[in-house]
């Protein structure tokens, strides 16, 4: 066989996704053989029975032969309207239509973003834990990720002096993830205040993932960063994946808000990335003024009686008789990030316990080492499934978390 030369690009050498990594991989050969998993590791609601509202199927059915040709760069003009007035609607000041982008998710969103921003060599703060996209974007478009840690100590809070103290002349951007996935932590006003005013001083782009937006539990209240940011330039991301259930749909939004003059150069860049690719998936995007006029009844999964609020409460009455896990209770978000107990199995190799459980115990997470973070002592399980099905992952990650303090 001649020498092809398909050796991967070496930028993808740093570039890692394990929420569909190699043990999905192992899962669907065990599938395949016939074994029955117990699934927990990935927020795609239909995938457990929960879809989204008729209403959005419909919308798009009824608009399908409308659907056929390219549309334009930015997304259809009625969806971008809609989302103007929804953000409007919640204090924020979008500053008009060519200030929206409709994108296929808002992972697509994400390395537009990065890609029209930065240099090679820039830097920008990232969680730590972070969703793993962000880092591999970063990366990708020859940018360095800083890591702001968001440790369990503190409630998976960011803390703005440790933040500040990472910056430096290369760093472009801030990016937050509220509510957060990996963790379940809510950010609350007077942080995002405090955040707002170090990207003013610092004269850094804020870009906030608010993808979890309306997922919230208890009395969190989620607030949008762009309601608070005024004229520092902010890019907020949102889309129909979570709130509204439809992952499969692929449609996300960006928001850009603050000083139409500063803004204009990075818009303009976004235009021509968003152009190259012609246009977002015509399809869902019929859905958006639909969902959004959803907005404030969809919410009921996490409200008393709702299968996310069962699931978390399942969750934490599990791990609070857990011998060996702890965690930080979910405020937002469709996660939880239990941890090993203090202390306990200080050697303790999460990539391969979760391999281990899924051989032995047949349940498939993501460890948390997947989201960045140096210590290897976290799992990430998602609240989606039945209360009775988180309690039965819990339970057997109970008995291989004793195979593991015996051995
Ligand atoms: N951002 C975060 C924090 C996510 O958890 C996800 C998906 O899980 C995404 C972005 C991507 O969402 P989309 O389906 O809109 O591409």
């Amino acid at each position: 066989m001649p020498d092809f030369r398909l050796a991967p690009a070496t930028r993808l050498d740093q570039v890692r996704y394990d929420i569909r990594g190699p043990l999905s991989q192992r899962a669907r050969e065990l599938e395949q053989q016939g074994v029955d998993l117990l699934r927990i590791n990935i927020g795609n609601p239909a995938r457990f029975g929960l879809h989204p509202p008729a209403a959005l199927r419909e919308a798009i059915a009824a608009h399908l032969h409308e659907a056929d040709a390219y549309g334009h760069e930015l997304g259809l003009e009625i969806a971008r309207e809609a989302l103007i007035a929804d953000a409007a609607a919640r204090g924020i000041g979008v500053l008009d239509a060519e200030h929206v982008f409709i994108g296929n998710g808002v992972s697509e969103l994400i390395d537009m973003s990065l890609r029209a921003l930065l240099e090679p060599g820039d830097e920008v703060l990232l969680p730590r834990p972070d969703y793993p996209l962000w880092s591999a974007a970063t990366r990708l478009n020859g940018g360095v990720p800083r890591y702001y840690d968001c440790p369990a100590s503190r409630g998976h809070q960011p803390d703005a002096g440790e933040i500040e103290a990472l910056i430096t002349p290369r760093t472009r951007a801030l990016v937050l993830i509220n509510p957060n996935n990996p963790t379940g932590a809510m950010y609350p006003r007077a942080l995002l205040q405090q955040l707002v005013a170090l990207a003013a001083r610092h004269r850094l782009l804020l870009l906030s993932d608010e993808i979890y937006d309306g997922i919230t539990y208890d009395d969190a209240q989620f607030t949008p960063l762009a309601a608070l940011s005024g004229e520092v330039p902010c890019l907020s991301f949102g889309g129909l994946s979570k709130l509204w259930r439809a992952c499969g749909y692929r449609v996300g939004w960006l928001q850009l808000t603050g000083a139409r003059a500063a803004l204009q150069p990075l818009r303009d860049a976004l235009q021509l990335l968003a152009a190259l690719r012609l246009c977002a998936n015509q399809m869902g995007q019929y859905a958006i003024p639909v969902a959004l006029q959803l907005r404030g009844e969809i919410h009921t999964l996490t409200t008393p009686g709702g299968r996310l609020h069962a699931t978390r409460a399942s969750l934490i009455e599990g791990i609070a008789r857990s011998e060996f896990l702890e965690v930080v209770v979910p405020r937002g978000a469709i996660y939880a990030f239990p941890a090993l107990r203090d202390g306990l199995l200080p050697g303790f190799d999460d990539q391969a316990f979760a391999l281990d459980l899924l051989e032995h115990e047949h349940v498939l997470l993501t460890p948390g080492s997947g989201f960045n973070l140096t210590d290897s002592r976290h799992l990430r399980l998602t609240l989606l499934p039945e209360p009775a099905m988180m309690t039965e992952v819990l339970a057997r990650l109970e008995r291989a978390l004793a195979r593991h303090v015996e051995a």
